[in-house]
């Protein structure tokens, strides 16, 4: 369950020295009914300075006004399954500093006031919190369409946070709002290439059949791989809202041909 504080959505394990949140469509200053109001993307419809001023209004919304745009990490997302270890070095990165930042979709962190920060529009995002031994916060983000999830981007986050020094029982994830298996309708070579990456039975759990077509399910491929990483379900937390169901909310690509805006979501150690 996530729970709505302002225009975003916020896992329980929010708080307590790191935060963490999905945005809606709603807040920002973007203008153009493709990207209104609230989009995390450049290159988009909006000019780089609005969205430039959305990322600072979504970080201080998450930060409660401690941090700025110039703390945000981004990068070029290409659905893999790299997770990169970022530190204050970082700040700025595909953000304030847009030249340098290297392909990846997910980031994991273990300072402070680094927002690591993935885009979606449809996509899965999913936010991780862990802790060692001595208390110390590990937050992580990750970027999960069908292929980041089915190559594994979940489990690599969990491992990346376990190589970390997390207590594995101290992980927990949540996974914001994307497009669900309503609207998810994919043909059968995608049913085949998810078992190709997955095995055959995992593609028939998560892939399902309904009046002739073939619809799948985010949720359901994330929680089971999580879980392969020793993340239980009963540690993730599930947004119930569809991306694609809820224009007034959401961007979603599928939805709209492409021509949209883009969520973020975020985590970062206060
Ligand atoms: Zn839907």
């Amino acid at each position: 369950m996530l729970n709505r504080k302002g225009n975003l959505w916020v896992p329980s394990f929010d708080g307590n020295g790191a935060a963490f949140g999905f945005s809606t469509r709603l807040g920002g200053v973007s203008a153009d009914p493709a990207t209104a109001e609230m989009n995390l993307a450049f290159g988009r419809e909006d000019p780089d300075g609005v969205v430039l001023s959305n990322i600072g209004i979504f970080a201080r919304a998450l930060t409660g006004g401690l941090y700025g745009a110039e703390n945000v990490v981004c990068a070029p997302q290409i659905h893999s399954a790299t997770v990169r270890y970022v530190t204050e070095a970082d700040r700025g990165s595909g953000v304030t500093d847009r030249g340098g930042a290297a392909p990846c979709d997910g980031f994991v962190t273990d300072r402070r006031g680094v927002i690591l920060t993935v885009r979606v529009a449809d996509c899965a995002p999913i936010l991780f919190r862990a802790e060692r031994e001595d208390g110390g916060i590990l937050v992580a983000a990750v970027h999960a369409g069908w292929r980041g999830t089915v190559s594994g981007i979940a489990a690599a986050a969990a491992e990346k946070l376990a190589s970390l020094g997390a207590v594995k029982k101290s992980v927990r994830a949540a996974i914001g709002p994307h497009i669900g298996p309503c609207c998810f309708e994919v043909r059968e070579d995608f049913r085949d290439a998810v078992a190709v990456e997955r095995g055959r039975a995992f593609a028939e759990r998560h892939i399902a059949s309904r009046d002739g077509s073939l619809f799948a399910d985010l949720t359901g491929m994330n929680t089971e791989i999580l879980s392969e990483a020793d993340v239980s379900p009963e540690r993730i937390e599930v947004s119930t809202e569809c991306t694609a169901c809820r224009p007034d909310l959401y961007h979603s690509h599928r939805r709209t041909g492409g021509k949209r805006g883009a969520m973020g979501a975020a985590a970062v150690i206060l």
